[in-house]
């Protein structure tokens, strides 16, 4: 397994599981639990690759596709909070994509995809992969340059001032200054701006 390039001092304490290298270069798993390796045409029999979602930052994954599993009847009456997070909607989103596509898309946590009309839908796709896109452009960043720069100016630690909301729990909203609030889903947060990102949900008349 070892070339002669892949030189790397290992700090971590953390179990090494897997090491892929080639000759330049090396990809190390740690602390995993189950590992399978699968030859590529048995991958569609996995498990649990059978039951995950699209590759949002796959080519194939348009963004019809992701409208039509939004506002699909498996899916439409989740939460956005649930829907961002669960890997047989969508595969690759996590814990900061979460709050910043929900951001950018004007989405509230709590809303379904049910709760929506057409428009929100639509923008809600884009903004799933152009914010997958742009994190994966730059190693983690959902706001420009400029945005970032700005942020870090005015004083925000790395962990926020990359990013929209996420992490900026109790910083002004980039869009309207009001404050950033921060909810809970199980152990894990969802960081979002009140003001930008209304409920539709409350104000639709009961049926
Ligand atoms: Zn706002």
């Amino acid at each position: 397994m070892d070339s002669q390039f892949n030189t790397t001092k290992i700090k971590s304490r953390r179990a090494l599981r897997v090491v892929f290298t080639t000759n330049k270069h090396a990809v190390r798993l740690w602390s995993a639990t189950d590992i399978d390796l699968i030859p590529t045409d048995e991958e569609n029999e996995h498990s649990f690759l059978k039951k995950i979602g699209p590759d949002i930052l796959n080519e194939s994954c348009s963004f019809k596709l992701i409208e039509e599993r939004l506002t699909s009847k498996r899916f439409h009456k989740k939460k956005s909070s649930t829907l961002m997070l669960d890997q047989t909607v969508f595969a690759g989103l996590g814990n900061y994509l979460r709050s910043e596509i929900l951001f950018d898309a004007k989405i509230h946590p709590d809303d379904r995809p049910f709760d929506l009309d057409k428009t929100r839908i639509t923008q809600w796709a884009k903004s799933i992969k152009n914010i997958s896109q742009l994190a994966y452009k730059t190693g983690g960043f959902t706001v420009s340059k400029s945005l970032a720069d700005r942020n870090k100016e005015n004083g925000e630690p790395r962990r926020s001032y990359r990013h929209a909301v996420f992490m900026r729990h109790q910083y002004e909203c980039l869009n309207c200054k009001d404050r950033i609030e921060r909810k809970w889903y199980g152990k894990r947060k969802v960081d979002y701006c009140p003001s930008c990102q209304i409920q539709r949900g409350k104000i639709k008349p009961t049926k």
